[in-house]
């Protein structure tokens, strides 16, 4: 794959505009998770992230927080979020130091790449369905 000419950047915020973080360039990897932490740490049926190489940041704003949970391979998550709003805006693992994952739905955009994956799928809501593109992962 080439390098696109002109890349596009974007800018994800939480409700309060507080914390923005703006990204160069596509995402590596688009992806969906139903496991439970996720469902807990959204308030919804799914997480949706975008995951990006540090180096794409090009804009880094705002205070922030993080809670650290520990994954059942027992390495470190954190989620991070606006102290003034709540939102989770991102999150940083043990396991992809040189990446952000970013909650999708900050970028405000329904254009956004769709998940490859959705894992965690035993854990799916009854009630939606998935483009036959998304590959569930059990
Ligand atoms: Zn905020
Ligand atoms: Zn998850």
């Amino acid at each position: 794959m080439t390098e696109p000419e002109i890349s596009a950047t974007r800018t994800a915020r939480c409700s309060c505009g507080g914390l923005r973080l703006s990204f160069r360039g596509e995402p590596l990897r688009v992806y969906a998770c139903a496991c439970l932490e996720c469902q807990r740490a959204t308030g919804s049926a799914f997480a949706y992230r975008a995951r990006f190489h540090r180096n794409a940041v090009s804009e880094d704003e705002g205070e922030r927080r993080r809670f650290r949970r520990v994954t059942e391979a027992g390495r470190w998550m954190d989620q991070i979020f606006c102290p003034a709003c709540g939102s989770l805006v991102y999150m940083e693992a043990e396991a992809i130091p040189d990446e952000l994952a970013v909650s999708v739905g900050c970028f405000s955009d329904s254009k956004f790449p769709p998940p490859a994956a959705l894992f965690w799928a035993r854990r799916k809501h009854d009630w939606y369905g998935l483009h036959e593109a998304v590959r569930l992962v059990e």
